[in-house]
């Protein structure tokens, strides 16, 4: 599978397992608050009930508290109440008796009296019936005894079973106030057989000293207090759903506060084992049990709670219960509003999951889309690193290929300096094997003369600037010594341990033996053995740096060229030529002195810096002596050459004061001589440059003179020597310059050689020329053959083509064209030369050779090529008739060509002496101003053509232009 394809089933288990994720934790939660909730609401409920009850006990035992305090406080006052009754009672009846006394002690007798008193007491009840008042004399008689008539008269201390009690009422009022309280036994009032506790007041009556008195049972009190507190139990309002039971002992209901809502009713008996429970509770102190503890599970009243609490004074038994529905209804209530509550929080928990649910997949995809993007830039990572790794194994590779094939050495040692590696190279260049190689110390290698101090000192600045290279001695194995370029490098851990030293060395004693020889070809010409160019410039230089200081130090610079050097290369071959070099570098070395500095240039070109305090007098002398050596015949093999040089020569600090400089000058010099005939020399002047920029303009000129038709074709002549009739003409070029005048073709037919100008420029000669003829024809005169230049540089592969299409073009005759060609043109390529003029030859076209005599050619050499003229040249023939070397060389040329079948023709004939010698030595033809100088087409026609009839026109008319002409 592939890593995209991982990705993406990896991103969708991601998703899916996200999700899950989610989903159990949502559903988790969704469990957890939904159990919680339930949890929640059944503690709640619970908690409700409970609070409830509480409140409920709480009311129940505050109601029944105060109940309980009402009741205590009541019993506590009854006491007193029943003393303050039962002294209020005393007081009234004292008040009554006094009352009587007063009103009847005038009118009646003390018995009377008493009498009346008595009545009146005697039938006064109160205490609800149970009270009445009776009267002890102070001797303890009775006086009067309601419910004991029978024991009035007698003496209350004689009476035993009322003694203790009458004695403790007379005691009772033995005090100041004559009155007070007491109590004591009694009989009861509805049974006189049974005594009760009984307090009585008793007061004194003085007038008769009677203790009146009266008192009540406690027990009856108390009865009315038990009626009041259950009154007050049964107003006892806890709560509508609390019944407050009250029993006695036995188990009867004394009271209910609600006795239709309950089973139990007034008097109503509660069964035995129930009774026994409920009274052994409250025996034990009581407070809240349900009723189920109480009675049997099957009860009615089961699950009730109740309130249980012994009311101590009357020994009453409180039970309060708690009926269950109104508590449910309350709780159901509750419930309710719980249940609305918690549907609320579910459907809020609901909306809540579900809205995490939808983020969580929201979030899912937003991480997907994350994870993508992550997973494909790590993917590419991978791409990235995968091609690094596998580049970088290419260039271990790559190292390892380096490593077996390197031609230098390479050593790589452990950290102590133990060869671990060497590739094959080092055993070729150290003559040990690899198996010597290994584990040894690199030193072991050096030749035993390297000094150990150097050994460590490269070792030092290895470790320190973690690299060395320099040349040292090796040994061989075999024993030799050589020399080496070695480089030292480490390779360094992350903490900047050397864990290897790299040393690569190659031999270098080859390299260096070249390197010498090179320096020596750089510095010096291996054919001439003499200095070359830059080491005069070198030394120019420092001499014009010490004109500074001292202007003594002054020189002349002398460049030599070799004439028609090109001749000798081009004619005789090249290794004649360096041969002819050597020779006269030789020549011109010893014609030095020491001082001075002779250089080969290049090719034909020698400088020599004269070193000298008159160097323009030195330099004069010695150009003297270079033409002089240089014009004796040199014997090269067979050859005997003569070479000449033409010599410039430029000085310091005068003509300049760079080398550049006066290199330059002492060019411009040089051509000066060349142009001055050549072997000869010349010291620069400032006018030579004008020359120069002449033929600058010269140059530019001749760039647009066709276009502009500025040339024109001259006519010149050949007339024979014996028989005087015109045999023919040479065509020279004339340029009608607007800015340069009519310049000679001497001086721009060179640099439309040099520009190769010549080649449109010749062309346009040889075209025009046959025209010429064409239309001279046309115009009625006699034929004859015109003879055109041309320059050794048109001698191309075209000019066959060039020559055959200007005849065809012009409709021409090829024998009425002959080719004026130069020695040059002969010697550049003779093989081609000589191919091309044959073909041109066999054209029907004649071939001149022009400047006869001042070239290099043999006579002898002639006959190889296929020459049908020869040209004198003018040279020659100046020096006639007096000259006699010229006369002798004149008269050989005209012999050797006689018996080459060449025809001669004398070139510059200028005196009628001349002619005659001419033509007495045998030569064929003449030129020159003696018969006619060059001129126009109609100029020429008009003086030397014929026609037909041998009219010549300027003879019979004196006419000119065309039109005259066309008659013809
Ligand atoms: P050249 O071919 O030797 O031409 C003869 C030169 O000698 C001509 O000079 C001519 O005017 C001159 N001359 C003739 N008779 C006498 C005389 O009696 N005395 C003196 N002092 N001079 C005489 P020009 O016309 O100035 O031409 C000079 C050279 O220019 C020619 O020498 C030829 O080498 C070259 N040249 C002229 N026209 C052409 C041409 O169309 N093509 C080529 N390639 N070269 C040409
Ligand atoms: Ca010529
Ligand atoms: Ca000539």
């Amino acid at each position: 599978m592939s890593l995209h394809n991982q990705a993406k089933s990896l991103i969708r288990y991601q998703s899916i397992g996200t999700f899950c994720i989610v989903l159990f934790i949502v559903a988790g939660i969704f469990s957890y608050f939904l159990f919680k909730g339930n949890t929640d609401y059944t503690n709640r409920l619970k908690l409700l009930s409970d609070q409830i009850q509480l409140e409920d006990k709480r009311q129940i035992k505050l109601e029944v508290k105060h109940a309980r305090n009402y009741i205590s406080f009541k019993s506590s006052q009854a006491k007193k109440q029943l003393m303050r009754q039962a002294q209020t009672a005393v007081e009234n009846a004292y008040s009554i008796s006094s009352a009587i006394y007063q009103q009847q002690k005038d009118l009646a007798s003390e018995t009377q009296i008493k009498a009346l008193i008595i009545a009146t007491l005697r039938h006064l009840r109160f205490f609800n019936g149970r009270g009445y008042y009776y009267i002890i004399r102070s001797d303890s008689r009775i006086e009067m005894s309601p419910p004991l008539p029978h024991l009035e008269g007698a003496i209350a201390l004689e009476v035993p079973s009322i003694a203790e009690s009458v004695r403790s009422v007379l005691e009772s009022v033995k005090n100041p106030d004559q009155a007070g309280f007491s109590q004591y036994r009694w009989y009861g009032p509805s049974d006189l057989n049974s005594k009760t506790s009984k307090i009585s007041y008793s007061k004194v009556f003085e007038p008769f000293n009677w203790v009146i008195g009266t008192g009540d049972y406690i027990s009856g009190f108390e009865d009315d207090l038990r009626a009041a507190a259950l009154q007050r139990f049964e107003d006892l309002k806890v709560n509508d759903q609390t019944n407050i039971t009250i029993l006695n002992t036995d188990g009867y209901v004394i009271s209910h506060s609600k006795p239709s809502s309950v089973m139990l009713t007034k008097n109503y008996q509660l069964d035995k084992p129930l009774m026994n429970a409920i009274l052994k509770f409250a025996k034990n102190g009581g407070g809240f049990t349900n009723f189920s503890q109480l009675s049997q599970p099957d009860s009615e009243a089961y699950g009730l709670l109740a309130y249980v609490e012994t009311i101590v004074p009357f020994n009453w038994i409180v039970m309060a219960d708690i009926i269950p529905g109104k508590v449910n209804s309350v709780i159901s209530a509750q419930k309710r509003q719980l249940e609305e509550q918690s549907q609320k929080n579910l459907l809020m928990l609901v909306i809540i999951l579900g809205f995490t649910l939808l983020l969580t997949v929201l979030m899912v995809y937003i991480y997907n889309g994350w994870f993508k993007r992550l997973f494909a830039d790590y993917e590419t990572n991978i791409d990235l690193q995968k091609h690094a790794i596998s580049q970088h194994i290419k260039q271990l590779k790559l190292a390892a290929r380096v490593f077996e094939s390197s031609a230098d050495a390479i050593i790589v040692t452990d950290s102590e300096r133990k060869i671990i590696a060497a590739n094959p190279a080092t055993s070729q260049i150290t003559g040990f094997s690899n198996s010597e190689l290994m584990g040894r110390h690199p030193k072991f290698l050096s030749a035993s003369a390297t000094d150990k101090h150097f050994n460590q000192g490269i070792l030092a600045q290895v470790k320190e600037l973690g690299y060395w290279q320099g040349e040292i001695l090796n040994q061989h194995k075999a024993g030799q010594v050589y020399s080496i370029w070695l480089s030292v490098s480490v390779s360094k851990d992350s903490q900047n341990n050397i864990l290897n030293y790299i040393s690569m060395f190659a031999d270098i004693s080859e390299r260096k033996k070249t390197e010498k020889r090179l320096s020596y070809l750089a510095d010096y010409d291996p054919l001439t053995k003499l200095a070359k160019h830059h080491m005069i410039a070198k030394r120019v230089r420092k001499l014009v740096f010490n004109n500074a200081a001292d202007e003594q130090n002054v020189f002349a610079l002398m460049l030599i060229n070799l004439d028609r050097f090109k001749n000798i290369n081009d004619s005789l071959g090249h290794s004649v030529g360096d041969q002819v070099l050597q020779h006269v570098a030789r020549r011109l070395s010893v014609n030095i002195r020491a001082s001075d500095l002779l250089c080969h240039v290049n090719g034909d070109d020698f400088i020599i810096l004269i070193n000298h305090h008159k160097a323009q007098r030195a330099a004069q002398r010695l150009a003297g002596r270079i033409l002089r050596d240089l014009s004796e015949t040199l014997k090269i093999g067979i050859h005997n050459l003569v070479v000449t040089p033409s010599i410039g020569i430029a000085t310091f600090p005068e003509n300049g004061d760079t080398f550049e400089l006066l290199r330059k000058n002492a060019d411009v010099a040089l051509q000066h001589a060349k142009v001055q005939g050549r072997n000869n020399s010349q010291f620069f002047t400032f006018d030579m440059y004008q020359r120069a920029a002449d033929k600058l303009t010269i140059e530019s000129g001749l760039r647009t003179a066709l276009n502009k038709q500025q040339f024109e074709i001259y006519y010149q002549a050949q007339y024979n020597l014996s028989s005087a009739q015109l045999e023919g003409c040479e065509a020279l070029l004339r340029w009608h310059s607007p800015e340069l005048g009519n310049p000679s073709p001497d001086e721009f037919i060179p640099i439309a050689e040099e520009t190769g100008l010549i080649l449109p420029i010749g062309q346009w000669v040889l075209e025009t020329a046959c025209q010429q003829a064409i239309k001279w024809r046309e115009l009625g005169y006699e034929p004859i053959p015109i003879a055109v230049n041309v320059s050794s540089y048109q001698f191309t592969k075209d000019i066959v083509k060039t020559i055959s299409s200007s005849l065809s073009k012009a409709n021409l005759d090829p024998r009425w064209l002959v080719i004026e060609i130069t020695e040059s043109a002969l010697m550049k390529d003779p093989e081609f030369t000589k191919d091309a003029l044959q073909e041109i030859r066999a054209m029907g076209i004649k071939i001149a050779l022009d400047d006869f005599g001042t070239g290099y050619s043999s006579l002898a050499y002639l006959k190889r090529f296929p020459i049908d003229k020869l040209k004198i040249d003018r040279a020659f023939i100046m020096g006639l008739p007096t000259d006699q070397d010229d006369l002798v060389i004149t008269r050989s040329i005209i012999n050797v060509a006689c018996n080459l079948n060449m025809t001669t023709i004398a070139e510059g004939v200028e005196t009628v002496e001349q002619q005659f010698l001419l033509a007495e030595l045998g030569c064929d033809q003449m030129q020159g101003y003696l018969k006619s100088k060059p001129s126009s087409a109609e100029q020429f026609a008009l003086e030397h053509l014929k026609t037909p009839e041998g009219i010549n026109l300027q003879n019979s008319q004196n006419l000119s232009g065309l039109s005259t002409k066309r008659t013809f």
